[in-house]
């Protein structure tokens, strides 16, 4: 069994290569900013409560997202194993999923982390926000979210690098060779 989370800044490129990782070793795929998108979408009391942090570029609490990973979890079995994304965001939550992990008998086995310095993470980002036009992708906003990123989420990578299980790979390249290099981190679990 596979638990792998993806990690990086927002703009790394986690949730285009999600697609292709999921496809190649079968995992269930979990992204809490998409549960949470589609709270807000449906007008749920999880979607109004997030709605204004997201917003903001801010994060929303540790216990609501737990919540999510939770249920999502339960709901969700899956032999090969889980992919997450945008979660663990805090190093709070990186417990809370140890120990969500531990109590059904499973651990995660990597954090997969893609690094993409700053000034491409921006010049990434206003090209989406042209494309995809997310609330969240204006650039006052975009530099709220980095710096929530740098404060509060870099720090998960050394909660894992103590468990020795954080990977890197460059995230600068194209969308293929980018894949490669994290298909050759996970082989390498395998
Ligand atoms: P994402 O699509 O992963 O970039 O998430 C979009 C937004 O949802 C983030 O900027 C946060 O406001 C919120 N969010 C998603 N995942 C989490 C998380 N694990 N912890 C806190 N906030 C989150």
């Amino acid at each position: 069994m596979l638990n792998i989370a993806i990690f990086g800044a927002p703009g790394a490129g986690k949730g285009t290569q999600a697609q292709s990782i999921i496809d190649k070793y079968n995992l269930k795929y979990i992204s809490t900013g998409n549960i949470l998108r589609s709270e807000i979408a449906k007008g749920t009391p999880l979607g109004l409560e997030a709605k204004a942090i997201i917003e903001k570029g801010n994060l929303v609490s540790d216990e609501l997202v737990t919540k999510i990973i939770e249920k999502f979890i339960a709901d969700n079995r899956n032999p090969n194993g889980f992919l997450f994304d945008g979660f663990p965001r805090t190093r709070e939550q990186a417990k809370n999923l140890d120990e969500i992990l531990k109590r059904e008998g499973m651990e995660l086995s990597c954090l997969l982390n893609m690094d993409v310095p700053r000034e491409e993470l921006i010049s990434r980002m206003m090209h989406r926000a042209q494309v995809e036009n997310r609330a969240d992708d204006t650039p006052e906003i975009f530099e709220n979210r980095l710096k929530e990123y740098e404060e509060k989420t870099f720090p998960v990578m050394e909660h894992y690098q103590n468990q020795g299980k954080v990977m890197s790979i460059s995230g600068v390249g194209s969308i293929e060779e980018i894949f490669v290099r994290l298909a050759e981190k996970i082989d390498s679990l395998l």
